[in-house]
């Protein structure tokens, strides 16, 4: 299995490839686009750096600091802020702090007494009978109470992944918390024990990251020593499978089709793209339709600059997300420019707003000035924002962010069938190995 072809070169295609050819394999890597990065996009427009995919990397695992220091990228990554560390939700129509230490959960306003007291009585709730394909909803009511679902899961949720709890399985999205439960039985005990063990995957300490030019550096890093092993522009149509070897149908922007062998393929495209290409001779073909049906909502982002002394919030924190109990039409805002250095010009603020997801998929496909003004009215009232915004950019994902739902346990098994059946086929990127850029870098 010496001549690889990867589709795609988004950051999952990129860091199998780049570990395929340390490995000393033939890689090809096929990307419909002109560019590099997949959903990973950064652009300056008037002094202000736009992210229009990931916005922040979290390097917590061991594995993804070393995957940065193998790619160049580690010495770039420029640390967000201290302030970031600060982080706020919406209550009661206001911005106020999550608490960020025993004390602060304290006197933070964030849940009411009784649902502290809730939240602190978890290390007593029993483990659950039925842990396998339990949502994210439940299993938080049922450790942590209705309030903590409310006001931390569901808009956490929402700024992770544009989505309800409720449609979320813990398994998919959170691993790490069933296995808790399952060893330790609490999550907060579990989570005290589990830091001192060797075998922990985590760094000592986490840095929330970007790089001075944007995310976008990050894929341009992770491509530098595969550059002639990247054809861009070239998209996979057909894919066939010839006795031991595979025929891979590319087509150039002007027409041009080429067809080439290999002895393994690696799919990384989105699971909505599969159907774009014509997969001829698999075994259990059907479950090509299973892949082909991850879960995602549409999401828009609105970028909007204000001048500084326009917003009397002093924005010293990440961001606020905003429970759905609050009724309100966005999902939440990035502090951009307080975040990152170099995102907004002196003297101006940059806010990243998210609209629809799974709350409100409808809206997120409205028209531009909808959209717009959507985020200004909501902005103005809960940044008490005295002027107009300087700045306006929208970006709208009609499929934003595949969900670990129910489809996406469906999507893992007929990838595992698909691949047990067709030796050197296989599929990856991160409807099925997560969304996270960790999962992304550690793609399996
Ligand atoms: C709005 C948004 C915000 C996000 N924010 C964060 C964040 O802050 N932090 C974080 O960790 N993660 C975040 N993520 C998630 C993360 O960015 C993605 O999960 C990850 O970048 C996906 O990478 P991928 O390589 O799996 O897929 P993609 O980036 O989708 O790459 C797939 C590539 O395949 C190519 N392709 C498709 N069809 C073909 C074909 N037929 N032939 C050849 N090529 C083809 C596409 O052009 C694309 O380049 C965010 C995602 C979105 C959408």
């Amino acid at each position: 299995m010496n001549r690889i072809c990867i589709i795609g070169a988004g950051i999952s295609g990129l860091s199998i490839a780049s570990e395929k050819k340390k490995l000393g394999k033939i890689v090809k890597v096929f990307e419909s686009a002109n560019r590099i990065g997949g959903v990973i996009e950064s652009e300056e427009i008037d002094g202000y750096l736009l992210d229009y995919g990931a916005n922040t990397l979290n390097v917590r695992l061991k594995s993804t600091k070393e995957r940065l220091e193998n790619c160049g990228a580690w010495d770039s990554c420029i640390d967000a802020n201290l302030l970031a560390n600060k982080r706020m939700i919406v209550r009661d129509g206001k911005i106020v702090d999550l608490p960020h230490s025993f004390l602060s959960f304290l006197t933070s306003p964030f849940l009411s007494i009784k649902g502290k007291l809730r939240l602190l009585a978890e290390p007593l709730v029993a483990r659950s009978n039925e842990p396998e394909n339990e949502s994210v909803a439940s299993f938080i009511k049922r450790r942590l109470g209705q309030e903590a679902l409310d006001y931390a899961a569901n808009p956490f949720l929402a700024g992770i992944f544009a989505a309800n709890p409720e449609s979320l399985i813990l398994n998919q999205a959170f691993p790490r918390f069933a296995v808790l439960e399952k060893n330790y039985r609490s999550i907060l005990l579990g989570l005290k024990k589990s830091r001192k063990l060797s075998d922990n995957p985590n760094l000592p300490t986490s840095r929330l990251v970007s790089f001075p030019n944007g995310m976008e550096e990050l894929p341009e890093k992770l491509g530098c020593s595969l550059k002639n092993e990247i054809s861009l522009s070239t998209s996979v149509k057909k894919i066939s499978r010839n006795n031991n070897s595979w025929a891979v149908t590319v087509q150039k922007q002007t027409g041009e089709q080429t067809v080439h062998d290999f002895d393994q393929v690696i799919s990384t495209i989105p699971s909505h793209r599969l159907d774009s290409i014509e997969w001829q001779n698999i075994k259990e073909h059907d479950e090509l339709n299973i892949l082909n049906s991850s879960t995602h909502h549409p999401l828009a982002m609105v970028y909007l600059g204000y001048e500084k002394k326009d917003i009397l919030h002093p924005l010293d924190g990440f961001g606020f997300l905003v429970p759905e109990v609050e009724k309100k039409k966005i999902l939440g805002t990035l502090f951009s420019s307080t975040l990152f250095p170099g995102r907004a010009p002196d003297g101006k603020i940059l806010l990243t707003t998210f609209i629809g997801g799974e709350r409100d998929p409808s809206l997120a496909q409205q028209k531009e000035s909808i959209l717009i003004s959507t985020a200004k009215k909501e902005l103005t009232k809960l940044l008490k924002i005295k002027g107009e915004p300087t700045f306006q950019k929208v970006k709208k994902w009609s499929n934003a962010i595949p969900l670990p739902d129910k489809q996406m346990i469906k999507c893992k098994k007929a990838a595992q069938k698909l691949s047990l059946q067709n030796p050197g086929l296989s599929f990856s990127g991160s409807y099925l190995c997560g969304v996270s850029l960790p999962n992304c870098l550690d793609a399996c």
